[in-house]
Parts: C-alpha cells; structure tokens; sequence
C-alpha cells in the first residue's frame, strides 16, 4: 500500500480514509483561531517584528466560528479522530467557550466522540478553564518553559509572572481538565538548566511533560542548530535523577517518544523533531485563522478553504477539495531538513498554532 502511495497513485482505504501520496492518512487538525498573542516568545512571534506596527489579521479575514465548525464537521467526516485548538492565542479571542460548545458534540463515522484538544499559554486559564471545561473541553495542554520567574519572563518576551500560569494550570485541574500536558520549548543555555526543576514538579502534581526541540519554523526567529537541546540528553538528564523506560506509541502519527518513570510516578514525552524526524507518520493537518489549509508545519503556501466556504459550495465539495488536498500531499520537511542547502519560505509558527 505504502509503495504504491509513494508512486504516486491517489489511494483511498475505507478504513484509514484519504491516503497521502506517501500512505498517510488524514487524522488530526490544528485549528489556529487568532494569529494574534499576548505573549513574545522569542521563538515564535519575536517582540521586535511583531511590534505594535505589526498588521495582524482583519476580523473579517478570520474564519467565524459558524465557519470553523463546518469545516470541522467536513474534517471529521474525512477520518479526522482529533481537533487541537490553538493560535496564535486561543484565549486572546472572545467567546472561545462558545467554540468548544459547538466542537464537542462532533462524533466520528464511527460514532466516536472527537478527541478534542486546547494549546494555550496559560495566561487566561484562572477565569477561562471552568467555562471551557463546562462547554466540554476534556483536556488542556499548556505551554511553560521554565519554573524560575525571571527565565520564564524572558522567554515570554512580555515580563509575563510565571505565578500566574501556575495558578492557570491550577484551575485547570479544579475544573476537570487534568491531567495538564505541559509543552517546555527547550533553548540551548536558555531554560536547559531547568528541565530536572520541571521534571520534578510535574511529577510531584500529576502533570505531562512534553519537551519540544526548538525548530526552525518561520523565518523570524534566527534559529540555529547549535540551539536546539537534542531529545535524547533530555531523557539522559531526567533518567539520571529517575530512571526511565520507554512506552510504545499510543497510535500511529504520536508525534511525542514517551517514557515512563520506573517508580510509576507519570510519565514524560520528548518531540524530537529535529534530530530524530517523524515525517513517515505524520497525519496531521493544519488550519489557519484566515482559512488556509496547511499540509505541513514548514509549507510556505496554503489551501485557501475560506474564498470556497464563503462562495456557497456544498460539503461534499469541500469534502472533495480537502481529500484532493490531502491526496496530493508529499510533504517531509523535517526529513530532507539535513540535506536542505538553502532556506525555504516558510510561514509562521504562530499563524499555524505549532
Ligand atoms: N499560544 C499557544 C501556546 O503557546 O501554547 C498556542 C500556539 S503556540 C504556536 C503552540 C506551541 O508551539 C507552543 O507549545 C510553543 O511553545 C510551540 N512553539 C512555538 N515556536 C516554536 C519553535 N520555534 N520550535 C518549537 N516549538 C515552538
Ligand atoms: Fe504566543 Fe504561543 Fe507563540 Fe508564545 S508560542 S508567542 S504564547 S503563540
Ligand atoms: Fe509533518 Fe511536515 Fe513536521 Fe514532517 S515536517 S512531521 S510532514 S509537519
């Protein structure tokens, strides 16, 4: 099956759905609503290009949330078992509960309910997570790269307290919402001298760690190789304290290498995306604000679904013109990283939700 998706032949499984030209399927989303963010992390929306100048999106440039519930439904009826909301920052758009409430009830082809997913930052959540959870939100992931205040305020770009992601990630608990994952971006002599620190607290309140090599996304963000801290001297550094096994992957398109801390006290996850690239089984599609369908992380041009959308077709057409995307995709960045000579257009991190 593989091989012959690899020729290029367009194939279609009805158990797996749309199969990309390299066998993949279709089956998580990252619906970004806002390129815009209270936060500027270095890393992704860098305080002296997203200035006060900088022209973030229209409103009505931005899929409403009427749109992006359609879309969803047309998603979810192709094979997609999992929608992450994300930004930009989410919370930084009004009414957002009002979105979950609409996300929620979607079921699969297989009457499964939908995994149903949020990234933010964690700065709303004191006054956010109880109404989220209440319109059906099951699980929240939030982003923290460090414990110590001052490198945590660094790293947000806007002297943002750590305290008060603390206490977020806090009402996400009181509301039903845990266990919390916890999204560390690791810089190199950044916040790399903090990951015991995050280790130990996670395990001590129940929470998930994820630790994400810092990529090179966007063309703002001057990355380097020399800072990306390597996945595997992350495990080394926590297995050294508690010692670690590996877990298998939950399901094909896990993007996360979990391990599991032998005393049983939870466990951690490392995304490798750098050093250890797992294009083969990336089944994951990305929607942007503004409507536009993104085959991959590192992809300089979108689908637009908005100017369709808004065109009056049906959802069979835009289920025909997604699964059309989907079967013509070819995407790898991650793996042809290494051999790349020159630098590629790419879009921005934030305008695709990570
Ligand atoms: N604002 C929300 C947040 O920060 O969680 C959601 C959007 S943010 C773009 C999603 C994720 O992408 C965050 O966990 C963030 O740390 C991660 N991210 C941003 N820039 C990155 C980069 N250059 N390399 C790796 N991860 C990055
Ligand atoms: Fe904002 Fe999230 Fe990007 Fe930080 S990583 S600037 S919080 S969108
Ligand atoms: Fe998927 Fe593109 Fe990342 Fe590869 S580089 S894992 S295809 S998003």
């Amino acid at each position: 099956m593989l091989d012959q998706a690899v020729q290029g032949s367009i194939t279609f499984d009805g158990r797996l759905g749309q199969l990309d030209r390299r066998g993949r399927a279709l089956r998580d989303l990252r619906i970004s609503v806002t390129d815009r963010c209270n936060f500027r992390c270095p890393y992704c929306m860098p305080g002296d290009v997203f200035g006060r100048d900088y022209q973030f999106l229209p409103r009505d440039e931005i899929l409403s949330y009427e749109e992006i519930h359609r879309l969803a439904e047309v998603f979810v009826g192709l094979g997609v078992q999992k929608l992450r909301i994300t930004g930009g920052e989410p919370t930084v758009r009004r009414g957002l509960p009002s979105l979950i409430a609409m996300l929620a009830p979607l079921r699969t082809p297989e009457n499964e309910p939908v995994d149903l997913a949020l990234t933010t930052n964690g700065s709303a959540l004191r006054h956010l997570a109880r109404p989220l959870a209440d319109a059906g939100l099951r699980r929240v992931t939030v982003s923290l790269d460090s414990l110590d205040d001052q490198v945590f305020r660094r790293m947000n770009g806007v002297d943002f307290p750590v305290a008060k992601v603390l206490d977020g990630i806090d009402a996400a608990v009181e509301a039903g919402l845990g266990p919390v994952k916890i999204n560390v971006v690791l810089k190199r002599a950044e916040n790399d001298g903090g990951i015991v620190q995050l280790a130990r607290w996670a395990r001590e309140a129940g929470h998930i760690l994820r630790f994400i090599e810092y990529m090179d996304v966007g063309t703002t963000n001057g990355w380097r190789l020399d800072d990306v801290v390597p996945a595997a001297e992350v495990v080394e550094t926590i297995a050294r304290e508690w010692p670690l096994e590996p877990l298998d992957a939950g399901y094909r398109g896990e993007v996360a290498e979990r391990w599991r801390y032998v005393d049983g006290r939870g466990e951690i996850g490392v995304i490798a995306s750098v050093t250890q690239p797992f294009c083969g089984d990336c089944t994951r599609a990305r929607l942007s604000a503004e409507g536009k369908l993104y085959t991959c992380l590192f992809s300089a041009i979108g689908h637009d679904l908005r100017a369709p959308l808004r065109g009056g077709v049906t959802d069979d057409q835009l289920a025909g013109l997604v699964a059309g995307i989907w079967a013509g995709r070819d995407d790898r960045y991650s793996e042809r990283r290494a051999a790349a000579t020159e630098r590629l257009p790419k879009i921005e991190m934030f305008a695709l939700g990570g």
